[in-house]
């Protein structure tokens, strides 16, 4: 499937739209892994149906949206990079232009060839959930969610005709007759919400002291299951910690018997990467030397396979063929990269990295033949200061060891 570059849309119209509306139709619910395009080739695995919003970014199968200081698209088509605006002559710096106005709004996503965020709508004094076109015209909102003080966690996944978020309500019971001893329940839940009549579902929920905390990570979909993780401050609760599936068509809840001490770190179709929690030894006054294990999630069987040791956890990234993975020194100011191939499973290292030049991959894509990987970094500038930024290197030159990092300016 030949697809086109975000930017091209903003210019382009609606037959296109509608074209690649018919193609996620064909493609609802199958991941691609096998799929072959017509040369044979192997075609990206990201799901078009599966659209992930983290703290700094959304993934998508066309580009990753970067939340900067105005809203940034790479593109894996055109291999470009540019401000979220489809106004011509626009120097995306006044309050009309979308990628700096959006940029105020929370969980901001490309699903389906339409933009969705929540805003905090200050006349009313509560959230929105939004939608509107990719150029940010036509902003309809899809549920009014003034019950929700607090929406988002960890992150948000779209999938289907719904997204699925964390979102905690506030309980005032009815203060005394001399106005004091209000007490605050907070009400924590994993929620679905659908994105066209803005009905909103818990799938787990539970009632907190007002000092008490819960999270769900919410991380992947596959085969037809929701996969996070629950953690909560209080002890006893009705749900024990630990990672969890929710059937999207029963709704079934399912504790599976994986820690919550696990963490993810890397997902794809039905393979996982999880790390035991690496903490800060400074923090927390742990050896350094710790050995952590990392392990392949196999999410159709559920077996964890445990794969290599490793001291401070770094960068990662789950690539065709392996999983490569970074290792901090001590103190975090340099590190190496290493490379596990699942066929002989022999650990090899391919690069070391520092402060001044650091990188820390966000996803792996296929444009043409080439798999590229793009993520977040550090470099220096012209004059010696290092400064943040996004940077593209094929998966080949990594492997190597290379540096010719491509940044995105
Ligand atoms: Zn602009």
């Amino acid at each position: 499937m030949k697809r086109k570059g975000i930017k091209r849309w903003l210019y382009s119209g609606w037959l296109l739209i509608c074209l690649v509306l018919i193609f996620a139709a064909c493609g609802r619910g199958n991941l691609k892994n096998e799929k072959l395009n017509e040369e044979g080739a192997k075609e990206s695995s990201l799901d078009e149906e599966l659209v992930k919003v983290e703290p700094g970014n959304c993934i998508t199968d066309q580009g990753v949206l970067f939340y900067d200081d105005i809203l940034h698209f790479y593109d894996f088509q055109t291999k470009t990079f540019y401000p979220l605006c489809g106004r011509p002559n626009c120097t995306h710096r006044d309050e009309e232009c979308t990628a700096v106005w959006l940029r105020n709004s929370f969980f901001v996503a490309i699903y389906k060839d339409s933009l969705y965020y929540v805003r905090y709508v200050e006349e009313q004094g509560f959230n929105c959930f939004c939608k509107a076109e990719i150029s940010g015209e036509g902003e309809t909102v899809i549920a009014e969610v003034p019950e929700y003080g607090m929406l988002g966690g960890s992150g948000v996944l779209f999938y289907g005709d719904k997204a699925y978020l964390m979102g905690t309500r506030f309980e005032y019971e009815d203060p005394e007759e001399d106005g004091t001893e209000e007490t605050v329940w907070q009400i924590v839940s994993l929620l679905s919400m659908n994105l066209q009549s803005g009905e909103i579902e818990p799938i787990m929920e539970l009632t907190l002291g007002d000092n008490g905390s819960a999270i769900w990570t919410i991380e992947h979909i596959y085969d037809g299951k929701l996969y996070f993780c629950f953690d909560s401050s209080e002890t006893k609760t009705e749900y024990e910690p630990g990672w969890y599936t929710c059937d999207l068509e029963s709704d079934e809840l399912k504790c599976l018997e994986i820690s919550e001490d696990l963490e993810v770190s890397a997902w794809d179709g039905n393979i996982a990467i999880c790390q035991e929690q690496s903490v800060d030894p400074v923090l927390n006054d742990e050896d350094p030397k710790t050995e952590k294990h990392c392990f392949r999630w196999n999410l159709d069987t559920g077996e964890l396979e445990e794969l290599y040791t490793f001291h401070l956890s770094g960068p990662h990234v789950l690539l065709e063929n392996g999983y490569a993975h970074g290792e901090w020194k001590e103190g975090y100011h340099e590190g190496s990269w290493s490379f596990y191939p699942w066929d002989t499973g022999e650990d090899r290292e391919i690069g070391t990295f520092t402060d001044s030049q650091s990188f820390f991959p966000v996803v792996v894509y296929q444009s043409g033949d080439d798999y590229e990987i793009v993520g977040d970094g550090t470099r220096e500038d012209e004059n010696g200061r290092i400064i943040d930024c996004h940077a593209v290197i094929s998966v080949e030159e990594f492997l190597n060891g290379g540096t010719g990092y491509r940044f995105l300016e």
